[in-house]
Parts: C-alpha cells; sequence; structure tokens
C-alpha cells in the first residue's frame, strides 16, 4: 500500500493529490488544512490511489536498459539533429538550435527565438515517436500555436501522427519517470 506524502503549501489554495509513476503519492494541502480533514480525503481518495497505481504498471522493459543518462543524451542529440536538420528543408524552416533537456513533464519545445528543446527520453521511445516530436516542434516555426492549420502542417508531414501522438499518452508517463542506473 502506497504511503502518502502529505506536504503543506503556502501557495495551496486547496488540497492536490498526485500519484507520479515512480515517486510517492503526494498530498498537497493549505496550511490552514487540519489534520482530520488530511485524514478524510486520505481515506476517501485511497482507493483512487490504489487505481492509479494498478495503471502504472511497467510495459516498456525499461528497467532491462543498460543505458546511462550522457550516453542516451548523445545519442538523443544525434538522432533529433539529423532529423531535424533533414525535415528543416522541406519545411523551408531554419531553427537555430537544438537543447536537449531532462524536463520530468515535457516531450519538446519551441521558443521564438527558434531554439528547439527535446527530452532525451525520447531516445528511448520507438524511432517514429521521436520523429513525430521532432516534426511537431519544426511545424510549431511555421504555426505557433495548435490550430487546426498547424494539424494540416503536421498531417500533410507525418499521416500517421495520431498514432504516434497515442503512443507517447500510453506510455509517455512510464517513459518520463524512467532514470538511468547510473
Ligand atoms: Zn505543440
Amino acid at each position: 500500500m502506497d504511503a502518502v506524502e502529505v506536504r503543506r503549501s503556502p501557495r495551496a489554495r486547496r488540497w492536490r493529490l498526485e500519484v507520479p509513476w515512480g515517486e510517492p503519492a503526494r498530498l498537497t494541502v493549505p496550511p490552514s488544512m487540519n489534520r482530520a480533514d488530511i485524514e478524510r480525503v486520505l481515506a476517501e481518495k485511497r482507493p483512487w490511489i490504489v487505481e492509479q497505481r494498478q495503471r502504472q504498471t511497467p510495459r516498456l522493459g525499461l528497467e532491462l536498459l543498460a543505458v546511462s543518462e550522457s550516453e542516451a543524451r548523445l545519442g538523443a542529440r544525434e538522432l533529433v539533429s539529423a532529423l531535424a536538420e533533414e525535415e528543416a528543408e522541406l519545411l523551408e524552416v531554419r531553427y537555430r538550435r537544438i537543447r536537449i533537456g531532462g524536463q520530468r513533464s515535457l516531450w519538446g519545445s519551441c521558443s521564438a527565438r527558434g531554439t528547439l528543446s527535446f527530452n532525451w527520453r525520447l531516445v528511448l521511445a520507438p524511432l517514429d515517436v521521436l520523429d513525430y516530436v521532432v516534426v511537431h516542434e519544426l511545424c510549431h516555426l511555421r504555426v505557433a500555436n495548435h490550430s487546426q492549420k498547424f494539424w494540416g502542417l503536421v498531417e500533410r508531414r507525418r499521416p500517421h501522427w495520431r498514432g504516434q501522438r497515442a503512443w507517447l499518452r500510453e506510455h509517455g508517463p512510464e517513459l518520463l519517470a524512467f532514470r538511468p542506473s547510473e
């Protein structure tokens, strides 16, 4: 059974419960919330926590990967750079640089100044998923939002993007929780 970490936060207006992959469940409460109310929330939400945990069954086999973060980052940089270079030409866009990061919640982003950032954990995903994220961010250099126009552009470049996005939604949390053994 999960132990739940209780944190008091001066900024919390109401309680918030999270069950992150690979980390203890966490209840954040406002400073004024009393012990009895906290216990009541924990008791009420216990089945929900169990349900969340049951969905978090590892399916990607990541625990078997003997890969260090520096190796994975290097691999990610190489793959992403090669794909971005090729695709930028086809899309007729220019980016300034590529940054490989380790965000715990984000796959890719594109700054107004043309810096493309990607999560190194993408290198552990199927190649077509990594490819989709690269193309997605490059398309933002043409259309900065997620309008129909944007998705139309993505679809022209990668007709099967929905499957790749669905893969990320389903397996992304497991991938984001992956920490190399080193
Ligand atoms: Zn986007």
